[in-house]
Parts: structure tokens; sequence; C-alpha cells
């Protein structure tokens, strides 16, 4: 059974005259464990598509089943259940919480389940240890640089320990050593299990993984292997 499969995928914005359509027709299939980064002009449909995958948006039309669930037909309660259990996700502009340490940051994916302060300040340390950010555990996330702030939202992502990784522009605010890290740490990340989606302008950032989805105009145009395969 595949991870993610989208059926005849159809996203409108808005109404009447003022109708955007962003998604024409998708299909996608995605397994376990693959490394995918999804390409396209400006405009095309990819962040629509990523929020789809993650749950944070319900297409117009088609069928999406996510772990065999078709999660189009879910209440927004349910919606969000799957969406913190099976996926985490990481920004162009991190979406940390500003005012707070990097160790709560962190900590963030695990308040709403049930663990105990100690579970969490073990998994958490043990993230922050994987991603040599322990030394800033107790410091505020706006007092650090991009390239930290990333290990911060990675950290938060690997925390989580779902399955399925999702990436808009993960490495849009970083300079070229750190946008290497970062996919040092998603190669790392996909080597021991996880399914791992970026979206990206950069060809360079696109070889570190193993399938390119290229996207226009709301359809996908072509669907290769990377040159990692
Ligand atoms: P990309 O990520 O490839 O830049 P998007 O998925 O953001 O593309 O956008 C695809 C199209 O849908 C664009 O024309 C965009 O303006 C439109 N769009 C995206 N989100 C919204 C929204 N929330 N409301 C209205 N139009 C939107
Ligand atoms: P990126 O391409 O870096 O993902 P975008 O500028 O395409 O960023 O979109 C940023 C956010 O704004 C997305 O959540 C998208 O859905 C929303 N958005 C994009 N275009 C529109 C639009 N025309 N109207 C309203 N929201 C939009």
């Amino acid at each position: 059974m595949a991870l993610i499969e989208l059926e005849n995928i159809y996203k409108t914005y808005g109404e009447d005259e003022y109708t955007t359509v962003a998604l024409k027709g998708v299909d996608l299939t995605v397994d376990n464990g693959e490394f995918i980064s999804i390409m396209g002009p400006s405009g095309s449909g990819k962040s629509t598509l990523l929020n789809i995958i993650g749950c944070m948006d319900v297409p117009t039309k088609g069928v999406y089943r996510l772990d065999g669930v078709n999660v189009t037909t879910l209440r927004d309660k349910e919606l969000s259940r799957i969406r913190n259990q099976k996926i985490s996700f990481v920004f162009q502009h991190f979406a940390l919480m500003h005012h707070f340490t990097v160790f709560e940051n962190v900590a963030l994916p695990l308040w709403k389940r049930e663990l105990s302060k100690k579970e969490i300040k073990e998994k958490v340390d043990h993230y922050l240890e994987k991603l040599g950010i322990a030394h800033l555990k107790k410091k505020n996330v706006s007092k650090l640089s991009g390239g930290q702030k990333q290990r911060v939202a990675i950290a938060r992502a690997m925390v989580a320990e779902t399955d399925i990784v999702l990436a808009d522009e993960p490495t849009g605010a970083l300079d070229q050593e750190n946008g290497a890290r970062l996919m040092e740490l998603f190669c790392q990340m996909n080597e021991e299990g996880k399914c791992i989606i970026v979206i990206t302008h950069d060809e360079k950032v696109a070889s570190y993984t193993k399938r390119i989805v290229r996207i226009v105009d709301g359809q996908i145009h072509s669907d290769t292997k990377g040159e990692r395969q």
C-alpha cells in the first residue's frame, strides 16, 4: 500500500469570476521512505499541493489516501489528529515561536502526546544533541542565526518522529553552506526511513533527492528519478 495516494486532485481558490484553479487533476503516488523534490515556476501550485499532502488544506475534487485512509472525507478534528500523528513541516522562514527557547520550540509537537515531562526532556535532549545545538537549549530562538534556526526547526520535525516530513523552500533563507548542511540532514533522516518531500527552486537542492516532480500550471509536467537513485 502506498503511503500517499493522490487521485485526480483539483484545488480551486475563490468564488465566481474570481477563482484560481491551482491544481488541475494531479495524480501522485508516494511510497514509504521516498525522498522527493517538487519543482516548478512560482504560482504553479507547489505550495497548494504540499498543503494538501500535509492535511493543512483539502482538495476541491479528487481523492487523497494517506496510509490507506481517505482523508478527503474527514472532519477537521480527525484531519488534525492524523496530521499530528503522521506529518511534520519545515518552512522557509522556520515558523518558530519567537518568544520561546530552543528547548520549548523543539518540545512543541510533544505536548499533545501523553508523555511525562521526563520523557519529553529525554527526547528533546536527544535530538538537540544529534543536531549539535544542545548548548543553545535555553536561548531564545530570536537570538539565533538562520542556520541555527533551521536546525531548531529540523529538531522539532525529528522529535515528532512522524513518517512524513514536508518542507516548503527550507533552504530559501539560508546561505549555500547552511543549505547544503540542511540537505545532508534530510538525507540522513531519509536513510533512517522517513519520507521527505521538499519544494525547491534550486537544482542543487533537488540533486540531493531521489525523485523530482515538476509542476507547471497546476499539472504534473514530469516525474523523474533523481541523481541519488
Ligand atoms: P507555488 O507554491 O508554486 O508558488 P501556490 O500553490 O502558492 O504556487 O499557488 C498556486 C496558485 O494559487 C497561484 O495562482 C496563487 O496565487 C493561488 N493561490 C494560492 N493560495 C491561495 C489562496 N489561499 N487564495 C487564493 N489564491 C491562492
Ligand atoms: P512560496 O511560493 O514561498 O510557498 P507563496 O508566496 O506562494 O510562497 O505563498 C505563501 C502563502 O500565501 C501560501 O500559504 C499560499 O497558500 C498563500 N497564497 C499564495 N497566493 C495567494 C493569493 N493569491 N491569495 C491568498 N493567499 C495566497
